[in-house]
């Protein structure tokens, strides 16, 4: 596979992809490196994440800049998505010692729970924040005493690979966390068909995540999802409106719209709507769109030009569009609609540089809108009345939403979808008990 830099359309390197025999010889290895795995002993295994974690941050600008090229992140999201895989290895690498079971109280005996591992894991990754994503499964997995198979996404696997080399460098046991790129429909299906592969973690698109789901039922494999979304921005009359339209563009064409969080619906309350157009306009055109190598660029290009081709069909009659790069690359600029709410550009996930928006009514109306998609990833609530933000937060079916604010990720809070943006959840506390099995022993005293 040719792997081409998005902003220039130059080919970096060739991969090779992995077949599913390749598949099957990496569950293979995986499989004989799990016991040793498991067993080692907790306060080592922590040892040997932070050590990992130490690493990935002596080479964050390594990584920084192999995303910036294969996936044309802007290079401040890129430092930031590298301090980040840092920052989760360190979280769950504190995990091997706290996985604590339960003593319950049962009569003749005692009663205890142990957090068993699974086994392998396969943990199939997407474009749009390859090392981030790779590192919400494979952290906690690693922590919990799993062995860990990862398919990165076709066009980006070379940060993967590179978080592989350092995992090894780090002293991880070979075959404790393997990378194989390949294609989703040969080797992705073959890690979740493959009967000793434990448990899936899939990021991805909802259609892909159904089939997955489907497949997987036939032997009961766990799964964790994390899909789509079409999330809402809701911005009622009495909000901040200057802060909340200087926030909203960055709510959605950060990462040019790529990005499963984007708040790419916003619906704003009908008596303030014409006031935060006007408010909105100048924040849209302020977006830096250009080298995602200049540290003052805030938006880079589209992953590729099929993607391009897909976002540019949702666009027609735009009510403001940015500026950005001509020529080489696959650049789409930010772009405003106003489209009418049965309208595909405000139904589908575009997962591009594009927001729609809609008037409300009064907050029924709002959380009715917000609420009418079969998807519930994130989600942002602009007020300044406490209660109302409360009531609204609580109504809106989405699993990561934020009062005003559009912050959505941290690698210690919970993260995931609810309805057909996901199944389970990833990051924060609890994440821990996504990759092993509650196993309960009761030892009579008799
Ligand atoms: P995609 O579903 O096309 O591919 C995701 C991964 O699945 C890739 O590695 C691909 O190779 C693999 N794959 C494809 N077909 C497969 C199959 N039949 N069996 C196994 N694996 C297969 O998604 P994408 O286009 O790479 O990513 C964009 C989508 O991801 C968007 O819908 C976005 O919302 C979603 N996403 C969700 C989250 C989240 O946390 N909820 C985060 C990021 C992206």
């Amino acid at each position: 596979m040719k792997i081409v830099n998005p902003a220039t359309e130059d080919v970096i390197t060739d991969v090779e992809f992995a077949d599913a025999a390749e598949v099957d010889r990496a569950v293979e290895r995986a499989r004989k490196a799990y016991p040793a795995w498991r067993a080692v002993a907790p306060g080592d295994r922590a040892r040997l994440l932070r050590r990992f974690a130490d690493l990935v941050g002596e080479h964050a600008e390594e990584l920084a800049r192999l995303e910036v090229d294969n996936a044309g992140h802007t290079i401040g999201n890129a430092r930031w998505e590298a301090g980040a895989v840092r920052d989760v290895l360190h979280f769950y690498a504190a995990a091997p010692e706290r996985n604590h079971g339960k003593q319950i109280p049962v009569p003749g005996g005692v009663d205890v729970t142990f957090q068993e591992p699974l086994g392998v894991v396969g943990v199939i990754v997407p474009w749009n924040f390859p090392m981030l994503i790779l590192s919400w499964g494979v952290a906690p997995a690693l922590a919990a005493g799993n062995t860990v198979v990862v398919k990165p996404a076709e066009q980006t696997p070379l940060t993967a690979l590179r978080l592989a080399e350092l995992a090894l460098a780090a002293g991880l046991p070979e075959g404790v966390l393997q990378v194989l790129p390949g294609a989703g429909e040969v080797a992705g299906a073959r890690l979740v068909e493959h009967p000793h592969v434990a448990k899936i973690v899939f990021t991805g698109s909802t259609e892909v995540g159904k089939e997955i789901a489907a497949r997987a039922a036939a032997q009961v494999k766990r799964l964790t999802l994390e899909l789509g979304g079409k999330s809402a921005n809701i911005v009622f009359a009495d909000a901040d409106l200057a802060k909340a339209a200087a926030a909203a563009p960055y709510a959605v064409f950060d990462n040019a719209g790529q990005d499963c969080c984007a708040r790419s619906r916003l619906l704003v309350q009908a008596e303030v709507y014409d006031e935060f157009m006007a408010l909105l306009a100048p924040a849209v055109r302020a977006v830096r769109v250009g080298d995602p190598l200049d540290e003052a660029t805030e938006m880079g290009p589209l992953i590729s030009a099929e993607h391009l081709e897909r976002v540019r069909g949702f666009v027609s009659d735009p009510w403001l569009q940015g500026e950005c790069p001509a020529g080489k690359g696959y650049w789409f600029p930010a772009t405003v609609l106003t489209p009418e709410v049965t309208d595909p550009a405000f139904t589908e996930e575009i997962f591009g540089p594009v927001v729609s928006v809609a008037r409300f009514t009064d907050e029924a109306d709002a959380i009715r809108v917000a609420n009418d998609t079969p998807y519930g990833l994130s989600g942002s609530i602009w007020t300044r009345d406490v209660g109302r933000a409360l009531r609204v937060a609580r109504a809106v079916e989405s699993g990561a939403l934020s009062v005003n604010s559009n912050a959505s990720v941290r690698y210690w809070t919970p993260f995931g979808g609810f309805k057909q943006s996901g199944l389970g959840r990833e990051l924060g506390p609890d994440a821990l008990a996504a990759f092993t099995e509650t196993k309960n022993v009761f030892i009579s005293w008799e």
